[in-house]
């Protein structure tokens, strides 16, 4: 479904990512890990369109989204979940929700109805929908995050540490919808420092090591992996 085919990127004189070749299935969750700067984050911004390639190329269904715009991007079904906590603090919940949905430019209807989606996903949304995004607590923050990006009704979800902040109790409950959605059929790239509950999650994993694929392997064989484990499991 979405394959990188020995991507180049780099900021200036910074070479970030090197020959990374990866690919995502239809209906799989599949995790990106690596250290601090390893690139997670790069990689995710090629595939959104938001760092443009220096080489290779990036394929969606066969067809070729590189130097795409992120609009045309999203629109083809790939919607990002940024690192971070990236809401407009000053506006309501449920206005920054209908702002992830304004690129299909729907109906008030279907708006409606994406909304209620997302609430159902997430009720604790609904109870906050008038609230300011910035009263949110850092959990709530994350679930708006992941809310907005639903809107946009994508095919393929690219998070980028949802867990980052976030109390082991909310990080448990988070990536029990994370995997409710996969199971509904959404199709997931997730990238997480949390190599441990990434590997247990997902299907498939590619490991970055200074831009480029050190590892990669289903995700429960590289749980086994000593060189894995002693580089990244902390063991
Ligand atoms: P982290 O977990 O810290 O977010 P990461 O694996 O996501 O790390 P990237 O953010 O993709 O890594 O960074 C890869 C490399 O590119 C690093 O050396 C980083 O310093 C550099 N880099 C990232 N963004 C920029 C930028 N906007 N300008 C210059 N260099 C950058």
């Amino acid at each position: 479904m979405l394959k990188l085919d020995d991507v180049g990127a780099g900021y200036g004189a910074v070479k970030a990512l090197e020959g990374v070749s990866l690919q995502v299935e239809q209906g799989q969750m599949v995790c990106l890990l690596g250290a601090n700067g390893a690139g997670k984050s790069t990689t995710l911004n090629c595939i959104s369109g938001i760092v443009p390639l220096r080489g290779g190329d990036i394929t969606l269904d066969g067809e070729s989204i590189a130097g795409k715009s992120t609009e045309d991007i999203v629109r083809r079904g790939i919607a990002q979940v940024p690192e971070g906590r990236e809401t407009f603090p000053e506006m309501s919940v449920a206005d920054n929700l209908l702002l992830g949905g304004w690129i299909h430019r729907r109906q008030r209807k279907q708006l409606r109805d994406d909304l209620d989606r997302v609430y159902t996903t997430f009720p604790r949304l609904k109870e906050r929908e008038q609230q300011h995004a910035g009263l949110l607590s850092g959990g709530e923050q994350q679930m708006l995050m992941i809310g907005r990006a639903l809107m946009s009704r994508p095919r393929i979800l690219l998070m980028d540490e949802p867990s980052l902040g976030l109390s082991p109790v909310l990080v448990e409950h988070l990536f029990q919808t994370i995997v409710e959605l996969n199971r509904s059929g959404l199709t997931i790239l997730i990238v997480e420092q949390n190599a441990q509950l990434a590997l247990k999650v997902s299907e498939y994993g590619y490991i970055l090591e200074n831009g480029e694929i050190a590892f990669h392997g289903v995700s429960a064989a590289l749980r086994e992996d000593p060189k894995v484990h002693e580089a990244y499991l902390g063991t």
